[in-house]
């Protein structure tokens, strides 16, 4: 008994090895074929938006680093950084919610997105607190 890559059903009956597209994920397995196009599909998109992810991340720790360094001399100015920074991480989060094939294969493709979209939406609602400090 094993878990669907996918949507982490456990079922006796199980696709395996070379449906989908992707190489990576031809090692993990599947419920139904309806799981298999998802993941492609999802890894297709994944390969589509990385480079707007990681312009998404380096620009949010750019940010984050400039509103440290500027903490001591120009507080507000910092806070508004920091501010921006957890807001641009959150929605990078929200809409690229990337992660390695290993990682989707502990939680499941499906949990892995609503637990980013979880955690980007505590990010984009935290944000402003950095204002109040
Ligand atoms: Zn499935």
């Amino acid at each position: 008994m094993s878990r669907c890559f996918y949507c982490n059903t456990k079922k006796e009956m199980f696709i395996t090895g070379a449906r989908p597209k992707n190489e990576k994920m031809r090692k993990f397995k599947y419920c139904c074929d309806n799981c298999v196009s998802k993941t492609d599909a999802f890894m297709d998109f994944a390969d589509r938006t990385r480079a707007t992810f990681w312009t998404g991340i380096s620009f949010a720790a750019l940010l984050c680093i400039l509103g440290i360094v500027l903490s001591d001399f120009f507080h507000t100015i910092a806070m508004i950084c920091l501010m921006i920074s957890f807001f641009v991480l959150g929605l990078t989060i929200i809409f690229f919610p990337h992660a390695t094939p290993e990682a989707f294969a502990i939680l499941s493709i499906k949990k892995t997105l609503i637990l980013a979209k979880i955690l980007g939406t505590a990010l984009v609602l935290s944000s402003p607190m950095w204002i109040l400090l």
